[in-house]
């Protein structure tokens, strides 16, 4: 049985290494010239863990991250933490720079199953491929393509993903300490993880109201942003920025055409205020593997849907510009403990269908 994957990124290279590993014959076509990740950070929670446990790389995913305490260190712009990590109940979120886990992912893969500088054209729900090199036919082709999904506009056409915020992000050279840390300011937050390496990933998201905004200075204009903020340090530290604008899809109504597989941000691209995003493609590819394409939609719309949907209002919330907003939203970081971690239990507590089958 052959598997035509489009896209290389977290979700194509688990989707591939999943499908493997249930004995597909697998070819990914990577329209990139070289196999790789851009970008700064990344978080991967337990859900997502347990997921590649599934695949036998679970430990060793765990012994190349750095936890951060992100999650529950949740300050305000002075510093002052209105909750703190406890380590005898809070679980921390395990970070890499991206390039790191995407290596990590991949040389995992046999030579030869990633095909580079190949872009994928269109797709038949009967599993034609046409790419750049040809056209090949396949089994099952699973769309990985990411948010601007050539195999979703082919079989699904005329889905235009909505602006959400604007992000600039971060890495600090190396001799830099952060436990993890999540600031709100007024529309605005600044998320910092350590990736190893003494390095730190962070973002700064802020509310904007249109697209296309952009700044002859980043890392001057992320300054005058956060002037007085705990977090100026870890500007010092950072030699580059990234800004990006951030946009999400509105739901599908199936993830499944004919021989079509959609997964990852090409099905449910999401806003990144739950930091799943990745993880929910990392839960995708697992269960695409052990449920097939007749069960995929059952197993993952709902779940998908509703994360989506919850990181929406998550980030809606959280870059308010409301003064009566924003007070909601620091009473809320004083909520008990119980509570923040029931809302991450709900997201985290996830496993994959093949241990449940085996469980
Ligand atoms: C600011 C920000 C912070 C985030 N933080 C987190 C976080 O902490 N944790 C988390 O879990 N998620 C996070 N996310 C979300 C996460 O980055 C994405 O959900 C994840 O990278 C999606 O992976 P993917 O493989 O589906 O798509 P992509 O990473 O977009 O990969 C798609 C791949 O397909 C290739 N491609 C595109 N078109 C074609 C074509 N036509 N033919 C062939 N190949 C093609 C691309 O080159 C790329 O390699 C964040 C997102 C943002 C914007």
């Amino acid at each position: 049985m052959k598997a035509v994957v489009a896209g290389a990124g977290i979700g194509g290279v688990t989707a591939a290494l999943a499908l493997i590993r249930a004995g597909w014959d697998v070819e990914v076509l990577e329209r990139a010239p070289e196999l790789g990740e851009v970008g700064a950070g990344l978080s991967i929670a337990p859900n997502a863990l347990r997921a590649l446990d599934s695949l036998g790389i679970g430990e060793k995913v765990r012994a190349a991250a750095t936890p951060s305490q992100a999650a529950y260190n949740l300050c305000v712009p002075s510093g002052e933490r209105l909750r703190r990590f406890d380590p005898a109940h809070d679980t921390p979120l395990s970070c890499f720079h991206r390039a790191d886990l995407h290596r990590l992912l991949a040389a995992e893969l046999p030579d030869g199953v990633v095909r580079t500088g190949c872009a994928v054209h269109s797709v038949t729900e009967d599993g034609e491929v046409v790419h750049d090199a040809g056209r090949v036919t396949a089994d099952l082709v699973v769309g990985a393509d990411g948010i601007h999904s050539a195999v979703r506009e082919a079989l699904w056409p005329g889905i235009t993903p909505r602006f959400r915020c604007t992000v600039w992000r971060g890495v600090t050279e190396p001799g830099v300490e952060e436990a993890g840390t999540f600031t709100f300011g007024r529309g605005a937050y600044f998320l910092a993880h350590p990736i190893g390496g003494e390095r730190v990933y962070w973002a700064l998201a802020v509310h904007e109201r249109r697209p296309g905004v952009r700044y002859a200075d980043d890392l001057a204009e992320v300054r005058r942003r956060v002037r007085g903020w705990h977090v100026e340090p870890l500007l010092d530290a950072t030699p580059k920025v990234l800004h990006n604008d951030v946009t999400d899809l509105p739901p599908l109504p199936a993830y499944v055409r004919g021989r079509v597989a959609l997964l990852g941000d090409a099905a449910h691209a999401m806003a990144p205020d739950l930091g799943q995003g990745a993880c929910q493609a990392i839960e995708d590819a697992v269960t695409l593997a052990a449920v097939g394409l007749e069960g995929y939609d059952r197993a993952r719309l709902a779940r998908t849907r509703g994360i989506a949907r919850m990181a929406r209002r998550k980030g809606a919330m959280a870059l308010t510009t409301s003064r009566l907003g924003y007070a909601l939203n620091r009473l809320g970081m004083r909520a008990p403990a119980a509570v923040i971690r029931k809302q991450t239990e709900k997201l985290w507590s996830w496993t994959p269908p093949t241990a449940r089958a085996a469980g």
